[in-house]
Order: structure tokens, then C-alpha cells, then sequence
């Protein structure tokens, strides 16, 4: 009897479970992070007839699209909220009719009557049409509250159509399939548009299909199941139509009961990262530091920027002679796109040897990251300059783009966004990471001399350990109650961090 009873509350149990109903057992956090996978259209597979009919459809889009914003920007005031978004019922208000009540009264009759205009577009297609008008203006307003100069409004090229949304089942305007015995193409999306209605009476959609270009590597990184949101992309250089996927996974939480560590991470110049662990033993250990640094590719960059100086400078003499400067000017342009390639590159391989050497790290400790992040930029610093420090903060947008990566990537570990803090990090390179000292010098090679307790150590490394103990001093003595990313303005709650006690030996 006792075994059946056993079996039957062991079966109940893995019933529950397979239906998610367990209200017991707390689950794990998931975290969630997107990535995006691009495929070219095979358009040279499609008919005359599909082709046109791609066309239109992107054509009508664009048209309503643009319809869209014209009405967000003239009734900005009515349907902003207060916190920058655009308040979609009341912009339905002013744009569709219903056909059911809603809120007590049929809508019968609205200023903008886009069915009336665009009879041949259904609902479902409006509001992705809708959605990617506010996305464009909200994107837009963010950015012009933010900078200085004047900014124009978003203009809208030919050939940008809708972004359509993978429902669940039957529902959603487009479903991706894979058919591996097709000889033409892997995979195929079918999109269900309402081009073909008629006025009078109810018809079939026909679906377009659109073969994609697939390969092995996509076989690996796209998974059917995943994907959420399509995008189609026509790329004028290269007359070319490309479907770009989102794809959104979630991994659980990484949680752990190992004592804490901080891992400060200084962003540089001549060594692209340095990271430093911090532990409860108030010591750095030689093992726990790791220099970043591709000689081949900084070398390189150097080279880069010093030829993109000279150009400017050329181009300078030039335009105060009177001189052409067309030739000049593509040559700065090409030069400047090669320097930001290698960069990207750069990026990417410090990226990677970084989240290898974290999840070594992770291991060990209960790890938390902390990154340094210059706060302000003048813009007046924006012009090459000979000088070091100004020039940190031209390569804002490379710390930018460093630190969004580190955490994209340490998210497909489970790291959740309160691990990885972008902290501010002024004066970190200037202060003593012992004695807290500002009386310090650099000395050469890169060295760094405190006069105050005769400290010496590579200057880089002293930067990395203040901004790993800034992170602990801003949790170990609070003056707010929670912890702000200065990157992205999140705030994080200090209860996340309440294992940071064993860490206070860091602030004698
Ligand atoms: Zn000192």
C-alpha cells in the first residue's frame, strides 16, 4: 500500500511539475537575453508575382507607417505619458474604429480613419504598423532629450515594411519552417497579409512565401522555437532583401552560497583590460589578475590614428586654402571605418577572454562585477587630442559597447543585471588603492607611485582595484538604498547584495 501511495504522490508530483503548478517550491529566477540572427531572402527563387507582391506589401507599410507618425507628432501633447512613452489606446482613439465596445461605447467615427484609407490592411497589421511608429518616435524623443544639438525628425525610407510579431499558434502574422528535404531552400517564412481583401465577403489570404538562405552555422544558432520577432530589411547597396530574426532564451539565475567577491574591471588604453578579484581575505592573489592586451591589434590601432591624424590635418589645410578636399574626405572615411573594425574585433576578443576567465572565477566565489565607466563626457572632448585622458573619453562609445557586451554575454551564463554594475569611475586611476591617498604619482612605464605609503604597482591594476572597492563601498556604506548602473540608470536594490559583509576589509 505505502509504495502505491508513494508512486501515486510521486506521479502527481512530476504532473504538477510538467504543468508548472507546484506552488511550493519557489522556482528559480530565469534570465532572459535576445539575440538577433540576419538571413538573406533567396529572392532570385520567387516569382515575378511574389516579388511584386513583397513590394506592395512593403510599399503599403511604409505609407502607413509614415501615416502613423505624422499623427504621433501632431498630437504630441494629448498622447504622450508623462514618462517619454506613447499612450497606445489613445492613439487607437484617434486612428481606428471598432466594431465592438469598447469601454462603453462603439467607436464609430475617429479623426484619422485609417480603415477608411488603407481598407486592405487588417487590424493585427495596424498595430505592428502602430508599434514600430511609436518604437521610431520613442527612440527618437530619448535621443533628443539627451543631446544638445538639434535633431531632426525621423525620416522613414522607401522600403522599411512593418515588424511581425511570431504569435502563439495560429495566431501572429508570420511562422518560419524548416523543410530539410526541399532542395531549393531549408527554410522558408510565410507571411499571412491581407493584400488580396475584397470589400464585399470573406477570402482565403494567400500567404506569401519567402525561401532564406541557410547554412550550417544558422542550422546551430537558430532555434525555431525561440524566435519572436521578424524583421525584413532591404539593403539598397547591395539591392538585396535580409530577414533578421530576434530570438529570446531564458537561462536560470545564476545563484550561489560560496563566499563573495567583487571583480573590478578597468577599461584602458594601452592594456585593454584589466581584472582584479577581490575576495573576503582583504588580499589580492597574483592568480586572480588578468591583463588584457593584444599587442598586434593595438599597434595597429596606433598606426591607424596617427595616419587619421595626419589626414585631418591635410584636410584642415586644405579647406583654408580653397583647395578639394573630396578625395581627402574618403580617404578619413575609410580610414575611420578601418579603426572602428579593428576595434570592434578588439572588443570582441578582450569579451571573450574576459567571460572564460569569469567563469573560472564563478567556480570559486559567489562573484559580482563591477565595471569602470566614465561618467560625463564634454563634448568639447570629442575632437582627436595628443592627450591621454581626453582621449579616454573620446573611446566613450568603445567602453559603451565593451560593457553592453560583457553583459550580454554573462547573461547567457544566468549572470542577472545586478552582478554586472557599471560604476562611475573618476579619480579611480588618480587614488591610492591602499591608503586612499591622493597624493600620488605616475611614474613611467605605465607605473604608479603613491607618496603617502610608498605603494607601488602597475597603474592600471591600482585603477581596477578602486573601482572593484567602489562597488563595495557604495554597498557596504550606503547612502541610497539601492545601486545605480551608470551605464544603463538601473537601479538595483541593495538586498541583492547583502552578502557582501565578509568584504569590509577592503574598506580599512
Ligand atoms: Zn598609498
Amino acid at each position: 500500500m505505502k509504495n502505491e501511495e508513494t508512486n501515486k504522490q510521486e506521479k502527481l508530483q512530476t504532473a504538477n511539475k510538467t504543468h508548472g503548478k507546484v506552488k511550493n517550491t519557489p522556482q528559480a529566477p530565469l534570465v532572459t537575453f535576445y539575440e538577433t540572427v540576419s538571413l538573406r531572402i533567396k529572392t532570385e527563387l520567387m516569382s515575378v508575382r511574389e516579388c511584386e507582391r513583397l513590394k506592395r506589401i512593403t510599399a503599403r507599410d511604409t505609407r502607413i507607417i509614415r501615416h502613423y507618425l505624422r499623427i504621433i507628432f501632431h498630437n504630441e501633447d494629448r498622447i504622450l505619458r508623462k514618462n517619454g512613452k506613447v499612450d497606445t489606446s489613445l492613439l487607437d482613439e484617434l486612428t481606428l474604429t471598432t466594431s465592438k465596445n469598447t469601454q462603453y461605447k462603439l467607436r464609430t467615427s475617429v479623426p484619422h480613419d485609417l480603415k477608411k484609407r488603407y481598407p486592405r490592411c487588417s487590424v493585427d497589421e495596424f498595430q505592428e504598423c502602430r508599434n514600430k511608429a511609436i518604437w521610431t518616435y520613442e527612440s527618437w524623443k530619448a535621443l533628443k532629450d539627451n543631446s544638445k544639438k538639434e535633431l531632426g525628425k525621423p525620416c522613414f525610407k522607401n522600403k522599411t515594411p512593418r515588424t511581425f510579431f511570431k504569435g502563439t499558434g495560429s495566431r501572429g502574422t508570420f511562422q518560419v519552417y524548416h523543410k530539410p528535404k526541399n532542395a531549393e531552400a531549408h527554410l522558408w517564412i510565410e507571411l499571412r497579409d491581407s493584400l488580396d481583401t475584397r470589400r464585399s465577403g470573406k477570402r482565403n489570404h494567400q500567404k506569401l512565401r519567402l525561401p532564406l538562405a541557410f547554412s550550417p552555422y544558422h542550422e546551430k544558432k537558430l532555434e525555431l522555437d525561440n524566435i519572436k520577432i521578424l524583421e525584413l530589411v532591404y539593403k539598397s547597396r547591395e539591392r538585396k532583401w535580409w530577414a533578421n530574426f530576434t530570438l529570446q532564451y531564458s537561462v536560470p539565475s545564476y545563484q550561489s552560497t560560496l563566499t563573495p567577491a567583487v571583480l573590478g574591471i578597468d577599461l584602458g588604453i594601452k592594456k585593454t583590460a584589466v581584472a582584479v578579484l577581490l575576495n573576503s581575505t582583504g588580499r589580492v592573489i597574483m592568480d586572480e589578475i588578468r591583463f588584457i592586451v593584444d599587442k598586434e591589434r593595438q599597434s595597429k590601432i596606433w598606426q591607424l590614428s596617427r595616419q587619421i591624424k595626419d589626414t585631418q590635418r591635410k584636410l584642415n589645410n586644405s579647406l583654408n586654402n580653397g583647395q578639394h578636399t573630396k578625395q581627402l574626405n574618403s580617404t578619413l572615411f575609410r580610414l575611420r571605418r578601418r579603426r572602428r573594425s579593428i576595434t570592434e574585433q578588439e572588443l570582441g576578443y578582450a569579451v571573450n577572454q574576459l567571460v572564460g576567465f569569469i567563469l573560472q572565477l564563478k567556480k570559486h566565489y559567489n562573484l559580482f562585477i563591477s565595471v569602470g565607466y566614465p561618467k560625463d563626457l564634454q563634448n568639447r572632448h570629442r575632437r582627436g587630442s595628443g592627450n591621454k585622458s581626453l582621449r579616454k573619453k573620446v573611446h566613450k562609445w568603445c567602453y559603451r559597447n565593451f560593457i553592453t557586451r560583457l553583459k550580454h554575454q554573462l547573461a547567457k551564463h544566468g549572470f542577472e543585471s545586478y552582478r554586472v554594475v557599471a560604476v562611475n569611475e573618476s579619480w579611480t586611476s588618480r587614488r591610492c588603492s591602499r591608503c586612499n591617498s591622493m597624493n600620488t604619482t605616475r611614474t613611467g612605464q605605465g607605473q604608479f607611485k603613491c607618496n603617502q605609503c610608498n605603494y607601488e604597482l602597475d597603474a592600471d591594476l591600482n585603477g581596477a582595484k578602486n573601482i572593484g572597492k567602489r562597488l563595495i563601498r557604495y554597498v557596504l556604506k550606503p547612502k541610497f538604498n539601492y545601486i545605480k548602473d551608470t551605464l544603463t540608470e538601473d537601479y538595483h536594490p541593495l538586498r541583492h547584495y547583502i552578502c557582501f559583509l565578509p568584504l569590509g576589509q577592503w574598506l580599512k
